[in-house]
């Protein structure tokens, strides 16, 4: 099959047309018409085979997470999500694996109903780069930077499951297999918090999504917002499973700097905890406060008795064995 043949087969037809999209598939660029009155967010991702995802994983759940990844760092905007462009390099053609992965795209995508705007497929080693746009009202989106003292600091969902499932997958652990498939769920298809970064808009003061463990992003936070935190390391949502399975200590330290987690970790003004409490009810979603945003600027994690807790390393950068 060729380049042009799989295009056509797979992706041309993939999403349905939606009406901004005024020229999509097919030509030598997209057109699409902005809703009016409305703001744009762009964003882009890039998962190498080995590094982001592992190169067996099935084809649908590499299509899912390669989605999702973006999706996640709308949430983190507070964003809606529109379309997106995707760039896919394989090292051959092989059509049950295109197939494949653009089911599990499309199965994200039409939860959003995304338009797919166009993309490009070349011959590489296996690597999937997405762009997503998603539209904001005015002024009225999410960043980094408006983190205050004495603001609470909260995290959702639970953290740390995502890193138990690559360690099933690289056999490292074995664990019974009644459970075996909701944990490596966890690490091949996040679920990005789409509903709820849409909540926090004119509530939190700021907000980033965990792609690279909570202390490290958590880090981001501080940084862009000038400012330090406390975080109590027993309040943080371990998942059931990881203190099933996984013994005290290691599991916390995977909850604090493992990546993958695809949480919002967001701050609002203490005065303000009953709404973040009707969200979480809401959205039948657990939002737990770990801490508070402190003068300085160094991030302070502590037991409850009151002794520090060393952070280490803080979590993942890409080139640190550089
Ligand atoms: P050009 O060489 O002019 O950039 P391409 O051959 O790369 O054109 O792409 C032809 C059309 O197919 C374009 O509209 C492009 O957006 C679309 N396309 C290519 N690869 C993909 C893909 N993986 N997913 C979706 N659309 C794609
Ligand atoms: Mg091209």
């Amino acid at each position: 099959m060729k380049e042009f043949t799989l295009i056509d087969t797979y992706f041309a037809n993939l999403l349905p047309s939606v009406p901004s999209l005024i020229l999509g598939v097919g030509d030598d660029a997209a057109v699409w018409e902005p809703t009016p009155n409305k703001q744009q967010i762009f964003t882009v991702d890039t998962l190498h085979a080995g590094c982001h995802f592992l190169p067996e994983d099935p084809p649908d759940t590499v299509g899912h997470k390669a989605l999702a990844v973006s999706l996640s760092d709308c949430a983190a905007m507070g964003a809606r999500p529109v379309g997106f462009l995707l760039s896919l390099s394989l090292p051959r053609i092989d059509e049950t694996w295109v197939k494949n992965f653009s089911l599990g795209l499309k199965a994200l995508a039409s939860q959003y109903d995304l338009a797919l705007l166009g993309g490009d497929t070349t011959q590489g080693p296996l690597s999937i780069s997405l762009t997503l746009m998603g539209e904001v009202e005015p002024g009225n989106f999410l960043t980094r930077a408006g983190a205050q003292v004495q603001d609470d600091i909260y995290v959702s969902g639970t953290l740390g499951l995502p890193r138990l499932g690559l360690e099933l997958l690289q056999g490292n652990q074995y664990i019974p297999e009644a459970d075996y498939d909701l944990i490596v769920k966890a690490y091949r298809q996040p679920q990005p918090q789409l509903s709820l970064g849409q909540a926090l808009i004119g509530l939190a003061t700021s907000c980033i999504d965990i792609s690279d463990g909570f202390a490290a992003d958590l880090g981001h936070i501080l940084e862009k917002s000038h400012c330090g935190a406390q975080v109590q390391v027993e309040t943080l949502p371990l998942h059931h499973l990881l203190k099933e399975y996984v013994e005290a200590d290691r599991a916390l330290d995977w909850a604090l700097t493992a990546g993958d987690d695809y949480q919002l970790i967001f701050t609002v003004p203490p005065s303000r905890r009953d709404e973040v409490k009707a969200i979480s009810e809401r959205l039948n979603l657990p939002l737990t406060r770990v801490g508070i945003i402190t003068p300085g600027t160094e991030l302070i994690a502590h037991r409850a008795n009151g002794q520090r807790f060393d952070l280490g390393s803080k979590g993942w950068e890409h080139f640190s064995n550089e």
